[in-house]
């Protein structure tokens, strides 16, 4: 009835001992170095990741029902404002990055590869000239059709100079990209505050503390762009901050334009600019007709027979990078923490030991399994642990360590009646008794 058993599901496919697999030797050499993170070493421990190469990793069952949950979350935000789903090809040919004139711009980060026939393509790092060339090659559309908002959410490659911190900079990772079509920057300026909001709603769903700021806007281009941050040591980012003239910028920004000065409204001495580490979530870009000119993706005007250069803009979410940051801010330091959204499972039965009533245990385990999996959000989200011969505490140290929402121990008392349940909101570190009805609607 949609529930997991812990020793087929979990244990028996991996070691999942909350210990580094002794024969992933690079994954020992990259943490032992001091290259990692809590987060890189909690999911390489607890068999959420696996690394093939560097900046290389396989996402395992746990990680890629989180990945799943996250993908749904932004699909129905996306779809919410009207965004249309499509997946474009990876290999992008290497002639469109030259008439964009990305090819030298992005240079090394690049990936490339000739075809038998010798033709060059690039794995694409993200999809600007792939999408534009799509809509200029459809046929032209009314001004009645905009804005056309496609997105994606597929594998971007990019040839990192130093892959790091596991999901966090990958050279093959998963990215959310939509791109808007609009008549002119008037209504292409609603529709980048329209994907903005979205984002926020995606963001506060997920639940972690974020801070948007103006971001740069790199070889993307452009000339307006803000970037979504999670606040975090290990960041790669430096954000400027100042609770009291509002300053919120990449510092990269800052030095890029020279704009911090423009942008502060107080005196350098009223001014109390902090100086914090950000993990780069999402990134949106307001692009103007930079793409559409080079490739004449054009629409009709009023008049029915102008031709007029899109209007575009661009957005990017890093998912995998979400899944892992956001572990990275919620984790303790032996304990993996998720956003309850994206949880791989939400609840985790622990049975009392094997003993004279131990089957009597699991069977009831098994009843509560199945009544709360009868719930639409709950199919598929119970996990029993089944390893009868351990006792309750050394497995509860396993539920607590995989970081499940909630983990619900079937001790004696659930065996009396009415039964009762100890519940563990993990997340809060608080422990309730609950009877089989409190349970079914809290959960
Ligand atoms: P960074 O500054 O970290 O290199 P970026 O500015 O180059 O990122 P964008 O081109 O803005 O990245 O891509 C959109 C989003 O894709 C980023 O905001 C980030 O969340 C994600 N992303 C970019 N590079 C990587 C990577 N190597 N691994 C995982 N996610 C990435
Ligand atoms: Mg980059
Ligand atoms: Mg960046
Ligand atoms: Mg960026």
């Amino acid at each position: 009835m949609g529930s997991y058993c812990y020793r087929r599901y979990v244990s028996r496919l991996f070691q999942n001992s909350g210990k580094l697999n002794p024969k992933a030797k690079s994954e020992r050499r990259d943490h032992e170095s001091g290259f990692s993170c809590n987060s890189h070493k909690l999911m390489l421990y607890n068999d959420i990741i696996a690394q093939s190469h560097p900046g290389g990793f396989h996402i395992l069952p746990l990680g890629l029902r989180s990945l799943e949950k996250l993908t749904r979350l932004v699909d129905e935000e996306m779809q919410a404002i009207g965004g249309l789903k499509i997946s474009m090809t990876t290999l992008a040919s290497d002639s469109l990055w030259k008439q964009s004139g990305r090819y030298t711009e992005a240079g090394a980060e690049l990936f490339t590869l000739k075809d038998r026939h010798k033709h060059e393509y690039c794995l694409g790092p993200t999809h600007e000239e792939l999408v534009t060339k799509l809509l200029a090659s459809m046929p032209i559309i009314s001004y009645k059709a905009l804005p056309i908002k496609f997105y994606q959410i597929s594998r971007k490659f990019r040839d990192e100079m130093a892959p790091k911190y596991g999901l966090l900079r990958g050279r093959e990772f998963e990215m959310k990209d939509m791109y808007t079509f609009d008549r002119n920057e008037e209504t292409a300026l609603v529709t980048y505050s329209t994907v903005c909001q979205a984002y926020d709603r995606i963001f506060d769903r997920i639940g972690v503390k974020y801070i948007k700021v103006s971001g740069a806007t790199g070889i993307i281009g452009g000339n307006l762009s803000h970037e979504y941050h999670y606040l975090a040591d290990i960041g790669q980012d430096s954000i400027l901050l100042c609770d009291r003239c509002g300053v919120r910028m990449n510092k990269e920004l800052a030095v890029e334009d020279g704009s911090l000065p423009k942008t502060c409204q107080l005196p350098a001495t009223k001014c109390e600019l902090q100086e914090k580490k950000g993990i780069e979530v999402g990134h949106t870009f307001y692009l103007g007709t930079k793409y559409s000119s080079i490739f004449k993706a054009t629409y009709k005007d009023q008049d029915g027979i102008s031709a007029i250069d899109y209007n575009m803009g661009c957005f990017g979410l890093g998912m995998t990078r979400i899944l892992q940051a956001s572990l990275e801010t919620l984790s303790t330091e032996n304990s993996l923490r998720w956003p309850k959204l994206i949880a791989p499972h939400q609840i985790y039965i622990i049975p009392k030991k094997d003993g004279p009533r131990g089957d009597e245990y699991l069977a009831n385990a098994e009843a509560l399994s199945d009544a709360l999996t009868q719930r639409p959000h709950l199919r598929g989200e119970v996990v029993i642990d089944d390893r009868m011969s351990l006792t309750i505490g050394r497995r509860n140290v396993d539920g607590d360590r995989l970081g499940y929402p909630y983990i619900v121990i079937l001790g004696v008392k659930a065996l009396e009646s009415p039964a009762q349940f100890e519940v563990i909101d993990v997340n809060r570190g608080e422990t309730t008794f609950m009877s089989t009805d409190q349970l079914m609607t809290f959960a």
